[in-house]
């Protein structure tokens, strides 16, 4: 009988590979000094829409749009996104603006579709646990942002990267996403603490998305900075440019100007973290 494996994140894991993983959307390295910011509307709606935010995202110093077109609806009844047409507009827009483009899919038609578009496919917190999707993002030329979902433990969200890098994809990006707990102030608990845990464990990186993570406008500046400072490897944040649509204007999106603020802001709090990081964990400083 094969032995079982000691380490159920085999590949993962930093006994694996000692050093920090970077991960390379377009020519955007993500896990390295500089933090990365990704930005844009929950879901295409319009071009006007997707030129604003690209616009906002270039102004304020971000490097990723990001926007979904096929979105994972509560309902069948409502809003399925643009498919292709919402593709090629994030496409359009990141051409034009110099972003790199990252969007979800939700199973293997619109992964294959999402890839000749997209420099990173999404795989989004319902489908964390998407085993079949999984594998079929491992079997992709693209890096892969993989949403914890908020009821997986840290060894859950680390087991689905596994499933990822299994398929012979080692591009993936970690993000934490908010989980459900009993708190009802704001829509999710942001669980930063998961960082320093993943980072001793890992050696993929990770972001957080302070949008999803709270629910609560006001509260994505500070714990987009919180986030930073517990040395996520960037930040996913959703913009409201230009003028509110249906779907896209939600209790979580930010203006433009305070997303000039947050990316300012946390690029400071970033430095200032990186001037420390020497006496905080010499071995990977
Ligand atoms: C999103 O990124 O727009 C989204 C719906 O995220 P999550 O899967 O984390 O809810
Ligand atoms: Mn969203």
């Amino acid at each position: 009988m094969p032995a079982l494996p000691s380490n159920p994140f085999e590949l993962v894991s930093r006994e694996a590979k000692h050093e920090d993983s970077i991960v390379l959307v377009g020519d955007v390295a993500i896990g390295g000094r500089e933090p990365v910011f990704c930005g844009g509307p929950c879901v295409v709606e319009s071009r006007a829409q997707v030129f604003e935010c690209a616009r906002a995202i270039r102004a304020a110093g971000g490097h990723l749009l990001r926007g979904a077109v096929y979105t994972p609806s509560p309902s069948p009844d409502s809003s399925q996104g643009l498919g292709e047409e919402g593709l090629r507009l994030l496409a359009e827009a990141g051409r034009e603006f110099g972003l790199g483009v990252v969007t979800e899919a939700i199973d293997l038609d619109t992964l294959m579709l999402a890839e000749t578009y997209a420099d990173c496919i999404q795989i989004g917190s319902q489908n964390m646990q998407n085993f079949s999707l999984l594998r079929y993002a491992g079997r992709s030329h693209r890096p892969i942002l993989l949403k914890r979902s908020p009821y997986a433990t840290l060894a859950e969200l680390l087991g689905a990267a596994e499933y990822i890098l299994a398929e012979g994809n080692e591009h993936v990006i970690l993000c934490e996403r908010g989980v459900r707990t009993f708190e009802s102030h704001a829509r999710n608990t942001l669980d930063l603490s998961i960082i320093p845990a993943v980072q001793a464990l890992s050696h993929l990186p990770i972001i957080v998305d302070p949008s999803h993570g709270t629910g609560v406008r006001d509260h994505v500046y500070p714990m987009a900075m919180a986030a930073i400072a517990a040395g996520a490897a960037g930040l996913v944040v959703e913009v409201d440019a230009g003028e509110p649509l249906r779907n896209s204007r939600q209790s979580h999106t930010v203006d433009t100007a305070t997303l000039d603020l947050l990316v300012r802001d946390c690029r400071a709090v970033a430095r200032l973290r990186h001037s420390h990081s020497a006496a905080l964990a010499p071995e990977r400083a």
